[in-house]
């Protein structure tokens, strides 16, 4: 009996926290769109990878320009004559964080090979596979990158949605609990302080207030 009214509780607690982190994911979404209309962040995690040969670079990351949130990964294979592009090669280097950065208004533009009418309801995506080598494992230079996109207005409709759902959740899980702390009928949240067995407004039977759920 114990055990179904512990559970109760961490249930609570942890659609309290849900709620909390979702709208904690609110205003982040907010605060990123704002910034987003000046400046153009990405967090980007990179790894260098030499085999014989050739080199691999991975990049993947999340970024946001004026409208959309963009989590993006691209991989590339450069030759045994990486000449070309031996810009991007630094000896040594086997992989690391960075953060971008640059105006807004200047980024890459994440043109969408998704269909149009999915862009109109704020999700897009772009995948790209170009190179000079038949196949990826084969020698020479290859690129592929993936890009999902997500508008600011969607990504902010849903987490808002989502911690509204949370919140009215929580708060009609608790209701019972929290009128029965206060003295109140746990069913229409009349007063019965003064009539502890049986509410005298919907005639429900009181249960005494000792469980561990009442309490918590
Ligand atoms: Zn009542």
């Amino acid at each position: 009996m114990r055990d179904i009214h512990m559970s109760t509780r961490v249930r609570h607690q942890l659609l309290a926290v849900f709620a909390l982190l979702s709208a904690l994911a609110t205003i982040a979404f907010l605060v990123l769109w704002i910034r987003s209309q000046f400046a153009i962040d990405a967090l980007v995690y990179h790894t260098q990878i030499s085999i014989p040969g050739a080199y691999i670079l991975r990049t993947c990351g999340a970024g946001a320009d004026r409208r959309r949130i963009g989590l993006f990964f691209y991989e590339e294979r450069l030759g045994s004559d990486p000449s070309i592009h031996v810009h991007d090669v630094h000896p040594g280097f086997t992989g690391g964080w960075s953060y971008q950065h640059q105006p807004a208004g200047t980024a890459r533009p994440w043109p969408t090979t998704s269909p149009r009418w999915l862009g109109y309801l704020g999700i897009g995506w772009q995948s790209t596979n170009a190179g000079d080598s038949v196949s990826w494992t084969s020698l020479g230079y290859r690129k592929r990158s993936m890009v999902l996109m997500i508008d600011h207005w969607l990504a902010l409709f849903i987490s808002l949605a989502t911690t509204a759902a949370a919140w009215r959740g929580w708060n009609r899980m608790t209701l019972p609990t929290r009128r029965a702390r206060r003295g109140l009928c746990m069913k229409c949240g009349y007063d019965i302080r003064a009539t502890p067995n049986r509410c005298p407004e919907c005639g429900a039977t009181v249960t005494p207030l000792a469980t561990a759920d009442a309490r918590g």
